[in-house]
C-alpha cells in the first residue's frame, strides 16, 4: 500500500498513529476485553477520557477555571444557533463579520434569535480578503468572528480589538497556532478539521459570559446544563472525543502548539512560494490574508485541467481539488499534514510547469 498524500479540506487527515490507536480502542479498550463502543459513558474509564478531553483543551489553551470546555453533538453548524441563544440578550444586539460561507450562516442563524448586525464583510469581493478597521459597537453583547475561512482560504492573522466580548468560529484552524485565549470570551470548533474525526464539537466557554439572556433555555441548548452535567448530561458523542483526545495528545507529546506553528509556517510558505513561483499557477486571495491551514489556487490556463490532474492523482495526492464555489484547487494543510505531503505536492507543480509552459 502506497503512501496517500491527504490534503482533504474536512474530515481531514488525522496522525497514523491516532488511527491506529483508535482502531484498537474499538476492539479492546483499555484492556476490558470490551470496545470502546459497547461501554458505558459513566464508566471509570471512560470519565477518564472525558476529564482529560476537556482538560488537554485548557492546557492548551492556557487558561484557568474561570474557562469551561464542553463537547456537543450537531457540528460547528449547531453552534451557530446555540452561541446567540446563549449568549444575545432578548432586547441586546450581536455584532457579527462576514467572511464567508460559515460567517453568513451563523449570522442567519443569529437573525432568527435576536437583532443581529454584520460590521463588516468581505463579500463584495467575492471573500478574498479580511476586513479590518471597523467599528464595534460597545454596546453590543458579543461581536463574532471566524477565524480561518476553509472555502475561501483566508485567515485572521490579526485579531480585532475589541471592546465586547469576543467569540470565534475556529473550526479550521484550532490548535495550529498560539492564540491569546483569554481575549475570548468563548471559542468552537467542529472536531473534523484540525482536532479530530466529525461527530464532536468543542466549546470553550468563560462562565461568566453565560446565564444574562433573560430567556427560558431549553435544556439540550444551553451551554449551562452541559458544563453542570460535565459535558454528560446526555450520551456524549463517545467515540468522536476520544479519538480527539488521541489527536491532542499526539500534539502535546511533539512539542505542542509552538512546534506545530512552526511546522504549519513552514509548509505554508513552500507551498505558496511554489505558487508565487510557478507560471501556470495563481493565488486566489489577498497575500496578506492568505490561510496557512487552506491553500486556494487557480490554473493560469485552465484548458490544461485534465492534464495537471492527472499528474498529481499519478503522485498519490488526493482531496485538493477546490470547493465548488471557488473552482480550481484547494490544500488543506491541517496539522496531521507532514511537510514531506506538501513537498510531494510542488514537486508535482515543478514537473508541470517544465512539461506546459
Ligand atoms: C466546516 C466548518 C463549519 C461547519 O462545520 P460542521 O461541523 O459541518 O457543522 C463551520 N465553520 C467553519 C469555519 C468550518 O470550516
Amino acid at each position: 500500500m502506497s503512501k496517500v498524500h491527504n490534503f482533504s479540506a474536512g474530515p481531514g487527515i488525522l496522525p497514523a498513529e491516532v488511527l491506529k490507536q483508535a482502531s484498537e480502542s474499538c476492539i479492546n479498550f483499555d484492556n476490558l476485553n470490551l470496545s470502546l463502543l459497547e461501554i458505558s459513558h459513566r464508566s471509570k474509564n471512560y470519565e477518564k477520557v472525558m476529564d482529560e478531553a476537556r482538560s488537554i483543551v485548557k492546557e492548551l489553551f492556557e487558561v484557568g477555571d474561570d474557562y469551561e470546555v464542553v463537547y456537543l453533538g450537531g457540528g460547528a453548524s449547531l453552534q451557530f444557533a446555540m452561541v446567540p441563544y446563549n449568549l444575545l440578550r432578548e432586547n441586546g444586539s450581536a455584532a457579527y463579520v462576514n467572511t464567508g460561507v460559515w460567517a453568513s450562516k451563523a449570522i442567519k442563524e443569529a437573525k432568527l434569535i435576536g437583532n443581529t448586525k454584520v460590521i463588516a464583510s468581505s463579500e463584495d469581493k467575492k471573500f478574498t480578503f479580511i476586513p479590518k478597521g471597523y467599528d464595534i459597537p460597545a454596546d453590543a453583547d458579543y461581536l463574532h468572528i471566524t477565524s480561518n475561512n476553509t472555502i475561501y482560504g483566508t485567515q485572521m492573522h490579526e485579531f480585532p480589538k475589541s471592546p465586547i466580548p469576543v467569540v470565534c468560529d475556529m473550526s479550521s484552524d484550532i490548535f495550529s497556532r498560539k492564540v491569546n485565549a483569554k481575549d475570548f470570551a468563548l471559542i468552537y470548533a467542529g472536531a473534523q478539521k484540525n482536532m479530530g474525526p466529525a461527530g464532536s464539537t468543542m466549546v470553550m466557554v468563560k462562565k461568566d459570559a453565560l446565564g444574562k439572556t433573560g430567556r427560558k433555555m431549553l435544556s439540550m441548548l444551553d451551554y449551562q446544563v452541559h458544563i453542570k452535567g460535565g459535558s454528560m448530561y446526555n450520551t456524549p458523542p463517545v467515540f468522536p472525543i476520544y479519538v480527539t483526545l488521541l489527536t491532542l495528545k499526539w500534539l502535546k507529546q511533539n512539542g505542542g502548539i509552538s512546534w506545530i506553528e512552526g511546522v504549519n509556517n513552514q509548509k505554508a510558505a513552500t507551498l505558496y512560494g511554489e505558487i508565487d513561483r510557478n507560471s501556470l499557477f495563481y493565488g486566489t486571495t489577498e497575500v496578506a490574508d492568505r490561510s496557512k491551514m487552506n491553500v486556494c489556487f487557480l490554473l493560469n490556463k485552465p484548458e490544461l485541467e485534465a492534464e495537471f490532474d492527472k499528474m498529481w492523482k499519478d503522485a498519490n495526492i488526493s482531496g485538493i481539488r477546490g470547493h465548488r464555489d471557488v473552482g480550481g484547487y484547494r490544500a488543506s494543510l491541517y496539522n496531521a499534514l507532514p511537510l514531506e505531503s506538501v513537498n510531494v505536492l510542488v514537486e508535482v507543480m515543478q514537473a508541470f510547469e517544465k512539461k506546459f509552459a
